[in-house]
This record gives C-alpha cells, sequence and structure tokens, in this order.
C-alpha cells in the first residue's frame, strides 16, 4: 500500500471518529474528510491531471486545503506546497523550476495575477482554491503507486542561493509517520493541538501525519494565536510548535499545570529550544517538553525519549531504522563527543532536489548518506547535540566559535531575553564574533557581556561587538534569519563603518 492507501483505509475504519475540531464549534469526522477529499480528487481528474505530475499549492490553512493535500496524494499527483509569504516575483520562480500542471493559491485571484506571471506559468492554469467548492461528489479511484512514487517536493527556505526542492516519496512520508507514531507512543484516544502552517514539514507531515495515520482529531487552528492556543490546551493531549509558541505562552499568566492536565506531550522542534524556555515551561506546568530534531529533506533524525530523561540543549536519539553519524568532510565517523557535520541514511531521507542532479551528488554521498549542513556531536549513549549549521560556524582568528555555545552563554546573562551570534568579516580576525541581543530591559552592553562570559568562554569566542535589537527577524518556523543579520552589520569592523 502506497502512504494514501494507508491513510484512506483508517478513513474509512474510523468514519464515524472525529477528524478535525475546529474554531467555532465546528466539527469534521473522517467521512466529512474523506467526501472533500474524493470531491477535489474528481475535480483534479476532471482537469486532465496525471499522476506525477506537479500541483504547486499556495494556500491558507484550512480544513479544505488539507483535503487538497490529501486528494493530491491520492491521485497520485506530487504535492508542492509554498509559503504563503511568497510573493508574485518570488512564486515565479517556483513555477519555473517545478513546472506544476496546477497552481492553486493566492496570485489566482481574480486582479492578480499579472499578465507576467500568465505569461511566465507556460500555460499551467492558475485557479484559487474557491473554485473547489461546486463540485460533485462521486468516489474516484485511488491511485495504486509504488512506494518509490514522488509524494511531495518540499522547498527548502534558501537563505543562500536558490531555494531546492526535496523530493518526498510515499515511501519516505510512510516511514517516518510510522516511526514517530511509535516513538511518540501515539493512542487511541489522543487530541492533537495543531497550530502550525500547513506549508512546511512539520505542520504538513510531522504533526499532521500521527494524527492522520492513527485516525485521531486534531484540534486544527488556522494560525498560532498564544490565547486562543491556551484556551484550546485542556481539549488536546499532544501539542506541536516551535520554540516560539512555547515563549509566548509562557507570557501569559493563565499558563498553569491545572490548564494542561489532560495534556500527555509537549514536543518541539525546528528551531532550537533554549535551557531556559525548557525550564521555565517545566515550571509553570510541570510537563518537561520533548525536543527532537528534523528537516525538509529527511522528516524527523532524532527525538528525545518518550520514556527517560528528556535533556534540554540536546536532540535526543536517532530515530529507529535511521543511522546518524558525526562526520569529517570526507565522510568519516570522528570519535564520540567530537563536533562534525550530521549525516542521517535511512527510509524518510529525501532521494534528491528536484532538477540539481549536481546538487544532490554533493549531499547525498555514495553510501547514501545524507550530509545535513548541521553541526553537532554525539556522547557515548547516543544522544545528540546541534551545534549550529555548518554555514553559520564563526571562524574568528583561525579557530572555530560554535554559535550556539556562545549563544548558551549569553541567554544565561540576567539583562539578556534571547540572542543571537553570528560572524561578521573582521580585518585582523578573518570573522568576529558578533552578538545581537534582546534586552529585558536597557540596552546590554559590550562590557557587561564582557564581564559576564569572561569566566565560561575563552577570549576568542566571547563577542567583540553587542547589537541591541527589539526582536530577532525569525521566519515562519520561529527559525532565527541569521543571514538578514550578517547583512545588517556586514560593515562592523570595515574602516567606512
Ligand atoms: P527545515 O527544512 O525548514 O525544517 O529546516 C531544517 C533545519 O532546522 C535543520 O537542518 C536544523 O538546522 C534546524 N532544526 C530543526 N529542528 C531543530 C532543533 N530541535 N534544534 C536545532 N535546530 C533544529
Amino acid at each position: 500500500m502506497n502512504f494514501y492507501q494507508q491513510l484512506e483505509q483508517k478513513f474509512r475504519d474510523n468514519a464515524q471518529g472525529s477528524a478535525l475540531l475546529l474554531p467555532g464549534d465546528e466539527t469534521w469526522d473522517y467521512a466529512d474528510l474523506l467526501s472533500v477529499i474524493d470531491d477535489i480528487a474528481l475535480k483534479l481528474l476532471d482537469m486532465g491531471l496525471q499522476r506525477g505530475q506537479r500541483v504547486l499549492v499556495q494556500v491558507e490553512k484550512s480544513p479544505e486545503n488539507l483535503a487538497l493535500y490529501l486528494a493530491a496524494l491520492k491521485v497520485g499527483l506530487v504535492y508542492v506546497p509554498l509559503n504563503t509569504a511568497y510573493t508574485e516575483k518570488e512564486l515565479e520562480y517556483f513555477i519555473e523550476d517545478s513546472q506544476p500542471a496546477l497552481y492553486v493559491g493566492a496570485h489566482a485571484r481574480t486582479d492578480v495575477p499579472s499578465a507576467q506571471l500568465r505569461s511566465r506559468s507556460h500555460g499551467c492554469p492558475l485557479i484559487s482554491t474557491t473554485l473547489f467548492s461546486s463540485v460533485e461528489t462521486g468516489p474516484p479511484p485511488t491511485e495504486v503507486l509504488d512506494s518509490e512514487q514522488l509524494a511531495a517536493i518540499l522547498y527548502t527556505s534558501g537563505t543562500t542561493g536558490r531555494s531546492k526542492g526535496a523530493m518526498l516519496s510515499h515511501g519516505n512520508l510512510a516511514a517516518n509517520a510510522e516511526a514517530l507514531c511509535s516513538a511518540w507512543g501515539w493512542r487511541e484516544d489522543d487530541v492533537l493541538l495543531h497550530a502550525l502552517p500547513i506549508f512546511h514539514v512539520h505542520g504538513l507531515f510531522i504533526a499532521s501525519h500521527c494524527a492522520l495515520l492513527m485516525g485521531t482529531p486534531m484540534v486544527f487552528l488556522p494560525r498560532f494565536d498564544a490565547a486562543e492556543v491556551l484556551q484550546w490546551l485542556p481539549k488536546a493531549t499532544v501539542m506541536m510548535g516551535v520554540p516560539t509558541f512555547y515563549t509566548r505562552l509562557l507570557a501569559l499568566s493563565d499558563l498553569d499545570a491545572q490548564r494542561v492536565q489532560q495534556i500527555r506531550l509537549f514536543i518541539c522542534g525546528s528551531a532550537p529550544l533554549t535551557e531556559q524556555t525548557f525550564l521555565a515551561w517545566e515550571a509553570a506546568t510541570g510537563h518537561r517538553i520533548l525536543e527532537r530534531y528534523g528537516m525538509s529533506e529527511t522528516i524527523i533524525n532524532t527525538t528525545n525519549p518518550l520514556e527517560g530523561d528528556r535533556q534540554p540543549g540536546t536532540v535526543g536519539f536517532a530515530l529507529p531504522g535511521l543511522e546518524l553519524r558525526i562526520a569529517n568532510d570526507a565522510g568519516e565517523a570522528v570519535p564520540v563527543g567530537e563536533i562534525g557535520t550530521i549525516e542521517v541514511r535511512g527510509p524518510s531521507v529525501f532521494s534528491g532536489y528536484w532538477r540539481m542532479p549536481e546538487k544532490t551528488r554533493q549531499e547525498i554521498r555514495e553510501d547514501g548518506f545524507f550530509i545535513t549542513g548541521d553541526l553537532g556531536r554525539v556522547d557515548e549513549g547516543g544522544r545528540v547535540s546541534i551545534v549550529g549549521r555548518a554555514k553559520d560556524l564563526v571562524i574568528s582568528g583561525g579557530f572555530n566559535v560554535y554559535p550556539k555555545e556562545v549563544e548558551v552563554a549569553l541567554d544565561k546573562m540576567p539583562e539578556v531575553s534571547e540572542a543571537a551570534v553570528i560572524g561578521v568579516a573582521h580585518p585582523d580576525f578573518g570573522e568576529a564574533v558578533v552578538a545581537v541581543v534582546v534586552p529585558h530591559e536597557q540596552e546590554v552592553t559590550l562590557e557587561q557581556v564582557d564581564r559576564a562570559l569572561a569566566d565560561t568562554l575563552a577570549r576568542f569566542k566571547q563577542p567583540k561587538a553587542v547589537f541591541n535589537l527589539s526582536e530577532l527577524p525569525r521566519n515562519a518556523m520561529g527559525k532565527v534569519q541569521k543571514n538578514l543579520l550578517r547583512d545588517a552589520y556586514a560593515n562592523t569592523f570595515s574602516d567606512d563603518a
């Protein structure tokens, strides 16, 4: 069975069970979800779309749009979700690159798309989702596909160079979803609180697939709004979020152990969870957040344990079935405890980048290991810690500085709310460590940072400049956009600065 057949089987078996709990007391059961999937699948077939063709989708989160994803899987299309924030100009690249047979999304509303977008779409129909609403019902056939069949292309956020499309098969999705349901002990009475966007691996695959594969309900919120999430928490048993969800909820005075007594598991990922947030959450709710680590190309790589110690600052153990090694540039495993690049191989690892064979060869080794680009270390017990992205590594005066280590030290300062560390060109050191901090109240000075870090970090790791911001620039998944910080402070040490 391909992944959608597996899901469909579950939906049918559990037709009367709740699938989506929505704001305004609306509920979809699995029979409702199945019928909307079938409607949309028919419409896609009516439009003449064929297995293997791409459907490029840039839509708001809604039950119908979740059904659109599942309908695309059902008829064997390749689903290509896009961040709703992308402009028409950015969209042109994705149309050019993915060569879709259909675009569904905001830029197809009546006043747009522009003539230019039309001319660049190579005849691909551009429609908005509302066009799906008037379709007649009737179950279309589910494509019989093998597990190698492409299910989706996820474009990486691409902070440098062209955005790359990671190709994931039905087999990749199924393997990861099954491994997660088992690792997180998914139960028949679980209710997932889902406030993540559905254009990204976290909300679309990791969160949704656990609930769908087990036929359990999701509280399906259109976006993350801390006050609204707080209201829904008593109805859920599991919440998945990015670190910002947790920091924003912590800022609300109504968060306490009583409110989350139904919850059995808080899961966090997509960006590093600070020790401060982990501890503050435990103090407020009694729960130790389970941090896990994943990415578009591999879905989930590691997770802290369901049973056993969840340690802040670590991302846990490789998922069963996935091989993980810490390697040097030649792909050889480095000794236990040393820092190197995290490489993974296993059934959820993508097959390559769409139309980029050269990039694929550079990043997937001949032995099948994918070079994640994340730097980390593994302890004797197999527990993984991430120290930063390889491209964020700062080399100052010939010494390697791992931003995470400096950020952890800065986070411990009582004056600092959060911090990001970057490397900036320096005439003497090549690169210098620069700290960008969000202060609690008054601006944090370089002298204060010097004093606070003097006994904890070697001199070469200490920041040579400190900038204060009211907040760090983050993308939709809560990742700090260090490229923007590097651009903003690029001239800090140059003569004309
Ligand atoms: P994306 O493909 O957008 O999901 O981005 C994947 C990247 O997010 C990974 O390569 C990591 O750099 C980062 N990431 C995901 N989860 C974590 C985590 N728990 N801690 C630190 N970084 C993470």
